[in-house]
């Protein structure tokens, strides 16, 4: 999702909408649900909100909260 790039996939970031609909980052990349991959970047992150790309992977709006908490933690681990 977002840029295009490629990216080894176990430095990609999943975010995970799980089975109560809520969607947050799936840090063990074992949780139930379904998953949507990002690059581990703060520019990539801000393209695919700006696209609602994960919108579109999750088929359904993103919740600011979520799609802050989300950006929160890219940050925190984007390289
Ligand atoms: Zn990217």
């Amino acid at each position: 999702m977002g840029c295009g790039e490629t990216f080894d996939k176990k430095s990609l970031i999943r975010i995970v909408r799980n089975t109560d609909g809520l969607i947050l980052v799936d840090e063990t990349g074992r949780m139930n649900g379904r998953g949507a991959y990002i690059c581990p970047s703060a520019e990539c992150l801000d393209k695919a909100f700006k696209k609602h790309g994960l919108d579109r992977a999750f088929k359904t709006t993103v919740p600011k909260e979520a799609l802050e908490s989300i950006s929160e933690y890219i940050k925190e681990h984007a390289t």
